[in-house]
């Protein structure tokens, strides 16, 4: 067990291996716990930064992918010295119990070194050679090697949602910094603090491998001409993001308008619907119910994969599935959310799905300020179809029940859709013919289709998809979670006739 305690923040950017004072400067506003002082990004700032990721890719573009493992292990090395630190920070200014904070730290180090295990293996290299045919005719072939290089400099928005694991040395960091890709960050101003002991965790592991320091840099916010700055920054290649869907399309049609247009791989809205179908809703109606309920407070459902909306056969068997997650939902308190403003906007998504032509309340919460208790609504598929508000995200411990009177309606609410990072399917065995219908609708909306569980907690692994169609994501061939991540900052390049001396070390 470390004994880093205590943290006070020194509020300052990190520039390419500079701590550097801003001219101006705010205040955090953390749940509990004293409110620090922070400078605010500039536009200037993103000039340095990039200018010094870009010179810091003519050496980390082509190092030995060995060594770039090293670098991640020496990153985990260091948020682990920092442990105590980062839990105390993190719950106070984003409310989170301390247990999530741990646990959020185990997946962020995980993640690392998933991903220093991944580029020893080198198969994320997908290399291929057809070489050359002299004799062939009418034409002899050339000799044809390919192979994933990395892109270039990398822009991430930490998120407000997970201080941790989406942020500052999170899944779009660590498999940029995997990639061969120098990573700027724009820190979340929700979570200052953590972002800059993070940053000081990978400072200082930058230092100890001896990497030019433009590897790394991290603005904190406070503006929003930082982040628009960045994303049309010339030397930055992508941007990895995870945040509003509002937000992500500002910053995704900025990527698009350039004159040499980038990738924006933002991670937007889900709803992540669930579907009962009629044998697993009379087998364990309430079980499922009662799971609901847990999935969707957790966190206090500021998770993208909260399953928002559920469908339901009309009956008995349906109204006792209800009936458990109206239960359960009541007897949770009130949970603080990340920030007021997310509690606020919770609150105005609430009152717009409620307000909705023929939704009802099953259990209204009384909220104020930053916290917030759950809610339940219901309505039929007729309605539903009649409003496509009601398939909107409310960020939040928010669960809108959809009735169906048949399987070919619940189909029809599957195709209304948007595109899902999740989408679940309840099933017994003698659901296996309307799951056979349904599944092939799924599959087109949503990234990762589930059976018989709950989409919150994400594995990271080699299998994972956490994306799917807009607006789950802005790029429906990307993940943002697991091992697949990396392609996001990786083109192939084809190397012809190229002789082995000058060939990329990889390639051999
Ligand atoms: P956000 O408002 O989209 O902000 C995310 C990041 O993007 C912040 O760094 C923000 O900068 C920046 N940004 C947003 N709009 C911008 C613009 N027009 N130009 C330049 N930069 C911009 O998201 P948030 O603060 O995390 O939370 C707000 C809402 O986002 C939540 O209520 C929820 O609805 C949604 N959300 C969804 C997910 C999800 O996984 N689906 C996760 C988190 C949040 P500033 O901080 O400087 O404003």
């Amino acid at each position: 067990m470390s004994n880093d305690l205590p943290f006070i923040p020194h509020g300052r950017h990190f520039i390419a291996g500079e701590r550097i004072e801003g001219q101006t400067h705010f205040q955090s506003a953390p749940a509990d716990g004293p409110a620090h002082t922070f400078s605010v990004g500039t536009p200037a700032l993103v000039e340095d930064a990039c200018q010094a990721a870009e010179e810091a890719f003519r050496s980390f573009g082509h190092s030995w992918r060995e060594d770039r493992a090293v670098f991640l292990e020496t990153i985990v090395e260091e948020i682990e010295a920092r442990a105590e630190s980062i839990t105390e920070i993190g719950t106070q200014e984003t409310g989170l119990p301390a247990t999530r904070l741990v646990g959020e730290r185990g997946r962020t180090v995980t993640q690392l070194q998933l991903f220093a295990d991944h580029i020893r293996r080198g198969d994320y290299l997908d290399r291929r050679h057809d070489p050359s045919q002299p004799e062939r005719k009418p034409a002899p072939r050339p000799d044809l090697r390919v192979m994933q290089r990395p892109i270039g400099p990398v822009a991430v928005f930490g998120a407000s949602n997970f201080p941790l694991a989406f942020s500052v040395a999170g899944g779009d960091t660590a498999s940029a910094l995997a990639a061969g890709c120098p990573v700027v960050v724009k820190g979340h101003s929700a979570h200052p603090g953590t972002s800059e002991i993070v940053a000081e965790a990978i400072f200082a592991a930058v230092r100890r491998c001896g990497l030019h320091p433009g590897v790394f840099s991290l603005i904190q916010g406070g503006r929003r001409d930082v982040g628009t700055a960045l994303v049309q920054h010339p030397l930055i290649r992508a941007v990895g993001f995870t945040g509003s869907i509002s937000g992500g399309r500002a910053l995704f049609d900025l990527c698009a308008a350039r004159r040499d247009p980038i990738p924006f791989f933002g991670e937007l809205g889900s709803v992540n619907p669930m579907f009962l179908l009629p044998g697993a809703l009379a087998e364990r109606g309430e079980a499922i119910g009662a799971g609901w309920a847990a999935s969707l407070t957790m966190g206090a459902g500021q998770f993208c994969t909260n399953p928002g909306i559920a469908v339901v056969m009309r009956g008995p068997d349906g109204e006792a599935f209800v009936e458990a997650a109206r239960r359960e939902l009541g007897k949770i308190e009130s949970q603080v959310m990340l920030t007021e403003g997310i509690a606020s906007a919770y609150r105005a998504g609430r009152d717009r799905i409620a307000a909705g032509t023929g939704v009802r309340s099953l259990l209204t919460s009384t909220c104020d300020l930053r916290n917030t208790a759950p809610d339940l609504l219901q309505v039929s598929a007729q309605d539903w179809f009649r409003d496509e508000a009601l398939a909107e995200e409310a960020f939040g411990p928010l669960g809108l029940v959809v009735t169906v009177d048949s399987l070919d309606e619940m189909r029809d609410v599957a195709r209304s859709l948007q595109g899902q990072l999740t989408a679940t399917i309840h099933m017994e065995e003698v659901d296996s013919k309307p799951v056979r219908e349904l599944l092939p609708i799924l599959e087109r909306k949503a990234g990762r289709v589930l059976a018989n569980g709950f989409p919150t907690g994400v594995e990271v692994c080699d299998a994972m998809v956490h994306g799917g169609p807009y607006p789950a994501s802005t790029n429906f061939g990307a993940t943002s979670v697991g091992t697949l991540s990396i392609r996001r900052w990786l083109r192939p390049v084809c190397y012809q006739d190229m002789p082995d001396s000058v060939l990329p070390r990889d390639l051999l």
